[in-house]
């Protein structure tokens, strides 16, 4: 038996609140911007698989 999920929300690193980007385990992305309905703020991240970093470079956006 597989327990390990299969997608995951990804968690807004203001609130910890569920943002309406989903990962799957093998989603590798590079300078995603993620919404939070509930600070209503965007973050630009880099994920591989479900491991999410916030990229920090103010509100550059190209
Ligand atoms: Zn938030």
């Amino acid at each position: 038996m597989e327990s390990k999920p299969e997608t995951k929300w990804v968690a807004c690193p203001d609130c910890g609140s569920n943002t309406r980007t989903k990962l799957r385990k093998d989603t590798i992305l590079f300078h995603q911007l993620v919404f939070c309905p509930k600070c209503k703020k965007e973050f630009l991240v880099n994920v591989n698989a479900f491991d999410v970093v916030v990229v920090k470079e103010g509100h550059r956006i190209i």
